[in-house]
């Protein structure tokens, strides 16, 4: 059986999570026993793989890539653990793991 998207714009958002917008991607929770994702919503100002690159001087902080837990689907409003609950995996990309 193949995975569906909850709908259009979280498909989107997952396939430009390596590039300069917001997106939407899963993790598995590393403090729980059984497989279960943790669900996020991160915005990056520069492409993922240009990260590391950042070389310029602020007076004030600058935030280059956040994240931030969601329980709900922005597009769609599904309850995400619910509607993944055996298919997160289509949302997974263990290079997000560490942004934020
Ligand atoms: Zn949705």
């Amino acid at each position: 059986m193949k995975a569906k998207w909850c709908c259009e714009g979280m498909k989107h958002s997952y396939e430009d999570r390596k590039g300069r917008t917001i997106f939407a991607f899963a993790i598995e929770d590393p403090n729980s026993e059984k497989a279960s994702p943790l669900f996020w919503l991160g915005s990056r100002a520069v492409e993922q793989e240009h990260l590391g690159k950042i070389n310029f001087k602020s007076e004030f902080p600058v935030t280059m890539s956040t994240r931030v837990p969601i329980i709900y689907c922005p597009w769609c409003g599904v309850n995400l653990a619910k509607h993944y609950s055996k298919s997160y995996g289509m949302l997974v990309d263990s290079s997000l793991e560490t942004i934020g």
